[in-house]
């Protein structure tokens, strides 16, 4: 049987072979990306059809052949509900039974794979309950393309960025059950030399770390490079990147701005989603561009009806074309995107969004302090018998609600998270977590409001 590391090794080897074919991807035109797409959905419809029983029994009515994105509306939506709700029957693999993949879950301590083959990383999204999503080799491959083709791009049509370093440092979460942390594993050594910091680490480490490796692009969550901008205002932090890039959590303008006269250099903006890969920002125009070519989206109202192009959608559907092990057809997910109507001056015809702006409450402030919610989703997105959950910042940290499946040591879990919070500089946090039967949700558009800053407490 392989090591970890020998099959690591031959993703790596994989991936990197397949970058050139995804970057060309980049330069197609409008028409070439659409027939792509239809092949690609014909292909997914078929897979699902064949070998999920709940998409054949769903579908029952699609003929792979004929089907294209204008028929998208005639489908059915499917929720993360259920997705959780039918794993066994959705996914294409009958060894990836929901109690297997959460068993691995439960025993990550780094990056491993499942199978020889699976990655499973689980997701507390923004709202909503959490969702386990699996990937096979390819399509963990093309996810990490997806999320770096633009940068690559840059390298080589930037002379400047191509004399720097191809070392980078990634400050995100830590866990190998989060996308971040599971691929930065994964494809540590590939095309760029990643040093990774657990967003959990002291501020004052982060900074020494940074100061000593000298990454050339830096990545991060948004308000994490915020701070770490102060730092180098103040001139603890020494690092000369030539791009930065952010993930995870919205780019407030005013971040950006910070970001931007902190270094003087592109601020990348990543849209990424455990569901359907990256969606990137190039650095030479507006807003992101959406992955064209690997998934389709369609923007819709609270009732599901398209909006226009430039109105801000209440949520989006998905079609994920590059997953087969799990096939997610008009997925549902509750971000709010708005299309630009703008060419990119980049040349590239996947269309443009602006920067999703919908989580920017996704942080607590006490006093100088910030604390992303991701400290809270990291520990709870672990817990596989919470079902959902939500906290409400107090003076002092925060109530937590959870809806639980099974038996949680909520304990532990407020001891987990009480940890985190002094680690990152909080003085005695005070964290409780109670088990409830019921959790509010907003009235129109049933989204679970998961993080309550104590600002917006009614
Ligand atoms: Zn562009």
């Amino acid at each position: 049987m392989a090591t970890y590391e020998e099959l690591r090794q031959r993703h790596v080897a994989d991936a990197a072979s397949m970058l050139p074919g995804m970057m060309e991807r980049l330069d197609w035109s409008v028409e070439r990306l659409a027939a792509h797409r239809q092949a690609e959905l014909r292909r997914l419809v078929r897979v699902a059809k064949d070998l999920s029983p709940w998409h054949r029994k769903r579908l029952a009515d699609v003929n792979p052949d004929e089907v294209d994105e204008s028929m998208l509306v005639e489908l059915p939506v499917m929720t993360k509900d259920d997705l959780m709700a039918d794993f066994d029957e959705i996914v294409t693999d009958d060894r990836l039974h929901l109690d297997v993949v959460e068993d691995h879950l439960d025993s990550l301590t780094g990056d491993a794979y499942l199978f020889d083959r699976y990655h499973a990383i689980a997701s507390g999204g923004s709202t909503g309950r959490r969702g386990v999503f699996v990937y096979d080799w390819d399509s963990w491959a093309v996810f990490y393309c997806s999320a770096l083709r633009f940068e690559i791009r840059a390298l080589r049509l930037d002379a400047d960025l191509a004399a720097a370093p191809a070392r980078g440092a990634f400050v995100y979460a830590h866990h190998a059950t989060h996308v971040s942390g599971a691929m930065g594993q994964t494809f540590a050594t590939g095309e760029v030399e990643l040093h990774r910091f657990p967003v959990t680490l002291p501020l004052d480490e982060i900074v020494a770390g940074l100061n000593a490796c000298q990454p050339a692009m830096l990545s991060g969550y948004p308000s994490i490079l915020y701070g770490l901008a102060k730092e180098a205002r103040q001139g603890r932090l020494r690092i000369a990147p030539a791009r930065l890039s952010c993930a995870g959590e919205p780019l407030l303008p005013e971040i950006r701005a910070t970001l931007e006269e902190a270094w003087n250099v592109p601020v990348i903006n990543i849209y990424g989603a455990s569901e359907f890969g990256g969606h990137v920002s190039c650095g030479l125009g507006p807003g992101l561009h959406l992955s064209d070519d690997l998934a389709i989206f369609e923007l819709v109202d609270t009732d599901g009806r398209p909006v226009a192009p430039g109105v801000c959608s209440d949520k989006i559907y998905v079609t994920n074309l590059f997953n087969y092990s799990m096939p997610l057809i008009r997925y549902e997910v509750t971000d709010q995107l708005r299309l630009l109507d703008d060419a990119c001056p980049c040349g590239s015809a996947h269309r443009l969004i602006a920067d999703p702006q919908g989580r920017q409450d996704d942080c607590f402030r006490y006093g100088g302090l910030t604390v992303n919610a991701h400290v809270f989703r990291s520990v709870l997105g672990r817990q596989r018998n919470v079902l959902e959950y939500q906290v409400r910042q107090t003076a002092s940290g925060a109530d937590v609600a959870v809806r639980c499946i099974g038996p949680v040591n909520c304990a532990e879990v407020a001891a987990e998270i009480t940890r985190d919070l002094k680690t990152l500089g909080l003085d005695s946090p005070e964290i409780t977590v109670v088990p409830v039967e019921h959790l509010e949700r907003h009235e129109r558009s049933g989204k679970l409001k998961r993080f309550i800053p104590l600002a917006a407490k009614g």
